[in-house]
């Protein structure tokens, strides 16, 4: 940090949408403020490139964005935007407290200049309005009074539970002064699979206790065991297919007005098992209070429930576990629990193969009878086994939607599993070649732009794909692609696949520096991005296709590219020349690459042919 440095952290920062229709993309950038600059940065500290700058006497607004009704759609919850020139810029701080300091420390850099506003827009620019007034105008005047020099901060309030209309909702504690607490909102339902985890319910409020880890944070739920429209049969369904201990939930209760507590147990009353359901009373008292036990009386629901997740007090069991329903299938997480790369093999069921590759055969499988993974059983010998499982641990820690997310490994036996995201339509190579002459070129553009996706994050973590083909992406059942079996290639033991001259060596899918000195880069996945690109557009062809391997790399080194598939419009044929360039730093990076496609996308669908 230099000495002019006022603040200095790694915020994300929204893309700007110049255009109506193009997608907005949140990027992790290092800001630095000093007295004059508010200065942006792609990297870390050590090694940073300059992204974007504002002169901070420019600057006319900075406040707080409010949030209530939306998601955020990345990982920082904190927004807040620097409105100059013409322009907003919307930043995203990891916490609260970080987002007072910024917003704090600018405010006092900027209250000498002559511009500031008078009002400004407290929420969004989203979709083509502003989400506080709906002017659909950038430059509209703002619709809410702005103070420079008083915080618009406002204290997080916990959730309105969503009820019936005319239901009042469950009486909520008193709201603690604490303000500071980072509250999220779940945007899948997530199962619980350990007695750690906490399940989350779409939509619900989460409060996060520590940040523990990139993928997993410590929370606490505020509403995990609050079930809406759950009739007592359909409480006793779920609780008996949880069939948990002391599983329970609360409910509206057939009487207008009350609640009820479902709870199961599998010791209820001569070993057998069974429910209790509890009303949650109320007293004549002023104010009210509610119980389940009389003696153990509260302000509030919560309350209650808290007191009894400790104490039975007079129910047939503590309330243990809370269940609620499940409604949609989550996204994958990163391993199935916090720091757990090792899953119990006696946990895993086997079903159809799925395929078979260099490490040994694929299988479909579940994993606890519930959840459907792909799981690879390692041929003796193909693997380097001991080095891989020490990488799988970091490996687990990649998560994008565009990669094939592993799960976990089995390594106390032989042989050993690989288990990782089911992918239902399998490998994006034969989804091309059975389905030829059915694709329109949108779609082919946005499998690119999947698989773009997905390695401009691998780039980001510097994280080398080293085989980036067409046969290492798989397809899933809503047609996304995603990238897998990457850095893998590390780990074969296979002499005919790691050795350049060997007759497995994917030279056509390499660059010079890779097939001369095995000097694999962001920039040499960048070159076979390139040749996946044609195959997606050939629909599936073998690149170089009457060409040996060693014919290749002298063509390739004489400058010979692959040709412009029909299917390829000039400007995609331009982006695949690119990352053809002979030498590496010629290349786009994916984050280049990304935004051009993001481009093409947009264009290419209403003129682009
Ligand atoms: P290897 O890494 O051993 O070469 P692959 O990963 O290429 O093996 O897998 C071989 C085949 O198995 C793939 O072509 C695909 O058809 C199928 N397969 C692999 N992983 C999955 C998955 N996660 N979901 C669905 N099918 C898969």
């Amino acid at each position: 940090m230099n000495f002019n440095t006022i603040l200095e952290e790694i915020l994300i920062k929204r893309s700007q949408q110049r255009k109506k229709t193009s997608p907005l993309n949140y990027k992790e950038r290092l800001f630095v403020l000093t007295k004059s600059m508010l200065t942006y940065y792609e990297g870390r500290a050590e090694k940073k490139y300059r992204k974007g700058f504002i002169d901070v006497s420019k600057i006319k607004c900075v406040e707080v964005v409010k949030n209530d009704d939306g998601v955020i759609p990345c990982q920082n919850k904190y927004p807040f935007q620097v409105v100059h020139d013409a322009n907003t810029l919307y930043i995203f701080a990891p916490s609260a407290q970080s987002r007072d300091q910024w917003v704090k420390k600018l405010k006092e850099e900027i209250k000498n200049n002559n511009n500031i506003m008078i009002k400004y827009h407290p929420k969004f620019w989203a979709d083509g309005s502003y989400q506080c007034c709906r002017q659909t105008e950038k430059l509209a005047p703002g619709c809410e009074k702005y103070n420079l020099f008083e915080s618009s901060i406002r204290k997080v309030l916990p959730p309105a539970p969503e009820t019936k209309k005319r239901r009042p909702p469950p009486p909520i504690p008193p709201e603690e002064e604490d303000n500071s607490e980072e509250i999220v909102v779940a945007m899948y339902d997530f199962q619980a699979t350990e007695a750690h985890d906490l399940r989350l319910e779409r939509g619900q409020e989460y409060i996060i206790l520590e940040k523990n880890d990139v993928h997993w944070w410590r929370a606490r739920d505020k509403y995990g065991w609050y079930c809406r429209n759950m009739n007592r049969s359909k409480a006793e369904l779920l609780l008996r297919s949880e069939d948990k201990e002391g599983g329970f939930m609360v409910r509206d209760s057939s009487q207008p007005g009350m609640y009820t507590v479902s709870l199961y147990t599998k010791f209820g009353g001569e070993g057998s098992s069974g429910f209790r359901h509890y009303h949650i009373k109320e007293t004549t008292t002023s104010p009210k209070k509610y119980y389940l036990a009389e003696k153990h009386a509260f302000g509030s629901i919560p309350e209650i429930i808290e007191y009894h997740r400790h104490n039975a007090a007079g129910l047939v069991t503590r309330l243990r576990y809370p269940v609620s329903a499940k409604e949609k299938k989550a996204p994958t997480t990163a391993g199935f629990s916090y720091e757990k790369w090792e899953i119990n093999p006696s946990e895993l069921t086997f079903m159809r193969e799925l395929g078979s590759g260099l490490f040994g055969v694929v299988r479909l499988g579940k994993w606890r009878a519930q959840y459907k993974v792909a799981i690879k059983a390692i041929r003796e010998g193909a693997m380097c086994e001991e080095d891989f499982i020490e990488e799988a641990k970091v490996m687990m820690k990649l998560t994008h939607p565009k990669l094939v997310q592993l799960y976990g490994v089995c390594t106390q036996q032989k042989p050993i599993y690989i288990v990782t995201e089911f992918m239902e339509r399998g490998c994006l190579l034969n989804f091309l070649r059975q389905r030829q002459g059915h694709f329109n070129r949108d779609v082919l553009l946005s499998m690119c732009q999947d698989v773009c996706e997905g390695m401009e994050y691998l780039e980001r973590n510097s994280f080398i794909h080293r085989d980036l083909a067409a046969r290492n992406c798989l397809v899933n059942e809503a047609g996304v692609v995603k990238v897998s079996d990457f850095g893998m290639a590390r780990y074969v033991l296979d002499d005919q696949y790691t050795s350049s001259s060997g007759a497995k060596f994917p030279v056509k899918w390499c660059p010079p520096e890779v097939f001369n000195y095995s000097r694999f880069s962001s920039k040499s996945d960048v070159w076979s991005f390139g040749v996946l690109m044609w195959e997606v557009f050939t629909e599936g062809r073998m690149p170089f296709e009457k060409n040996t391997n060693y014919e290749v790399v002298t063509m390739v080194t004489r400058g010979h590219r692959l040709y412009r598939p029909k299917l390829a419009s000039k400007y995609v044929y331009e982006v695949m020349l690119r990352c053809w360039q002979e030498k590496p730093e010629g290349r786009p990076s994916f984050e280049d690459l990304l935004r051009t496609i993001d481009e093409l996308v947009e264009c290419e669908e209403t003129f682009g042919r």
